[in-house]
């Protein structure tokens, strides 16, 4: 018998494609050393080409998962990617609170703004920025928005590094304890730079760039990774440093897959590639 590691859980959607999603998290969880516990908010239709499709699990249902999981299993860290709803993520808002996950409770509370995938397939209703704005965002420990995210949830298109300053004030005015704006698409630059701010003070975040069109679930496995060390009791700041390096080696390792885009990889972590 072994110890039993670190828990984390993902409340997110499942992509059939098995490359981003819950699938992306529970691939990332367990090659990070953490055991991987789901909350189910979304059956996507999906494969490499892109989502035709999706049904949305009942809010309670959602919320009963996180209970169900936290009250037996226990949750060191948790995560989002995507809540399809309003009335999913006030569910999981309300289920969060009552058993402690978030930046003032027990569990670190990773908030992945999800709100389409790479291909533009919408995975949030427009009528849910403002609850992911006004209930959840306030409850994160840390919230990872990529560059249309941020436009999204703040009205910031973000063009040049002063305005990704600008953009990290103004989604840390919103609530969260820590924010990472996420500036991979800003293609001009020739390095990604992610910018990580705690009210206080800004980490400039860099890495370089590869040249790949497979990158599908590397929002969702960033923010996984993160929320493994956190799950482990990593201080943010070391944890994002930590996914940072993560990333960028599942982006040099991601692999084709169908016709269309490929996603990142794991593999490296269990076997030679
Ligand atoms: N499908 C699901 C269920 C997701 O959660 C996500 C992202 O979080 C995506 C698709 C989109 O992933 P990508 O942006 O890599 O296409």
């Amino acid at each position: 018998m072994s110890a039993t590691p670190p828990v984390a859980l993902t409340i997110a959607g499942s992509d059939s494609g098995g490359g981003a999603g819950l699938q992306a998290d529970l691939r990332t969880f367990t090659v990070c050393g953490v055991h991987g516990c789901v909350a189910v908010t979304a059956v996507t239709v999906q494969n490499s080409v892109g989502v035709s499709g999706f049904v949305e699990i009942p809010p309670s249902v959602v919320a009963d998962q996180i209970r169900a999981v936290a009250t037996d299993i226990g949750v060191g860290a948790a995560k989002t990617g995507m809540l399809a709803s309003a009335p999913i993520i006030s569910a999981v808002a309300a289920a969060c609170d009552e058993v402690r996950i978030g930046h003032d409770g027990d569990a670190p509370f990773v908030v992945d703004p999800v709100a389409a995938s790479m291909h533009g397939d919408q995975l949030l209703a427009d009528e849910a920025l403002d609850a992911l704005r006004g209930e959840l965002f306030p409850r994160a420990t840390l919230v990872t928005p990529n560059l249309d995210e941020v436009r999204l949830l703040v009205g910031i298109d973000v063009r040049s590094r002063e305005q990704q300053y600008e953009a990290a004030r103004a989604l840390h005015a919103l609530g969260p304890a820590w924010v990472l704006v996420k500036g991979g698409h800003l293609r001009a630059e020739p390095e990604c730079l992610d910018l990580l701010y705690d009210g206080s003070e800004f980490t400039e975040l860099t890495s370089k760039r590869v040249d790949t069109p497979h990158t599908h679930g590397g929002g969702d496995s960033l923010a996984s990774a993160i929320t493994s060390q956190l799950a482990q009791g990593a201080p943010v700041a070391d944890a994002v440093r930590f996914g940072k390096r993560y990333i960028e080696q599942a982006v040099e390792h991601a692999y084709p897959l169908g016709a269309g885009t490929g996603p990142v990889s794991p593999f490296w972590r269990v076997r030679a590639p």
